[in-house]
């Protein structure tokens, strides 16, 4: 489904992803792990193209997303993404934060985006919220926002950074939950996290990231008990 080759990425001249190569496949659950600073973010928002790669290419669904003669807009709404501090619209209720790109950008009617929203809200449990705002919402709810905002949209592969990271201690299952879920259903998935109950449990494959390259990868299993790299070791020694 995605197929990344050689990636790069410079901010003048911090060089952060030095040649990424991967492939996933459809229905995959790549979790990503590694050392602040190793590029995990920079890497998820290149495969979505907030950011733009220097060097390497993107192939998504057999397009390549980095060539420039591609409507990047239609390519980008393929992928949803969850950000770590759930960048829901502060000044919007629930219910339009959920229909906005699906009318914007799907050509959805009001109507039809609004009863899709619901249905989404009712599967969280949060149909009560519709015309809230999200100050007024936990931690834990916010983020089950933001995840059937980007669903909404219907992608093909959800993007997770970090997503309940910022989160009390309290709120964290009822997230995963609803990330376990949509693994279940077979959604594509790149997570970002450091919870690896969750990447024992769901993940298909854990990619270790350092200093901008992929130093292992293997099934969650493998890494966990049996990790080669050594600062693959070093790492996991600090978080298990
Ligand atoms: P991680 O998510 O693994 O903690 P990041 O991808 O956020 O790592 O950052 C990797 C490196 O790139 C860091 O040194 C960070 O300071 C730098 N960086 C990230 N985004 C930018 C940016 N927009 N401009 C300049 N440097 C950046
Ligand atoms: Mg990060």
């Amino acid at each position: 489904m995605i197929n990344v080759k050689n990636l790069h990425k410079k901010f003048g001249s911090l060089h952060v992803l030095q040649g990424i190569d991967v492939t996933i496949e459809k229905g995959e659950v790549v979790v990503v792990i590694g050392p602040s600073g190793s590029g995990k973010s920079t890497f998820l928002r290149c495969l979505n193209l907030l950011e733009q790669p220097t060097g390497g290419e993107i192939i998504l669904e057999g397009i390549n997303i980095t060539d420039k003669n591609n409507d990047i807009n239609k390519q980008r709404q393929k992928m949803g993404m969850v950000f770590q501090n759930f960048n829901l619209f502060p000044h919007l209720s629930i219910i339009d934060n959920i229909t906005l790109g699906p009318v914007k950008l799907k050509n959805q009617t009001p109507e039809q985006a609004k009863e899709n929203a619901m249905a989404l809200l009712k599967r969280i449990g949060l149909e009560e919220k519709a015309n809230n705002y999200p100050a007024q919402l936990s931690g834990g709810q916010k983020q089950r926002i933001a995840i059937v905002r980007a669903l909404a949209m219907s992608p093909d592969v959800m993007l997770f950074d970090e997503p309940t990271s910022a989160l009390d201690p309290e709120m964290v299952g009822e997230v995963l939950e609803v990330m376990k879920e949509l693994a279940a259903e077979g959604m594509t998935m790149v997570v970002v996290t450091h919870e690896m109950g969750f990447a024992k449990e769901v993940g298909t494959r854990v990619l270790f990231m350092d200093e901008g390259k992929i130093k292992e990868e293997a099934t969650p299993n493998e890494i966990f008990t049996n990790p080669k790299d050594d600062r693959t070791k070093e790492f996991l020694s600090k978080i298990l």
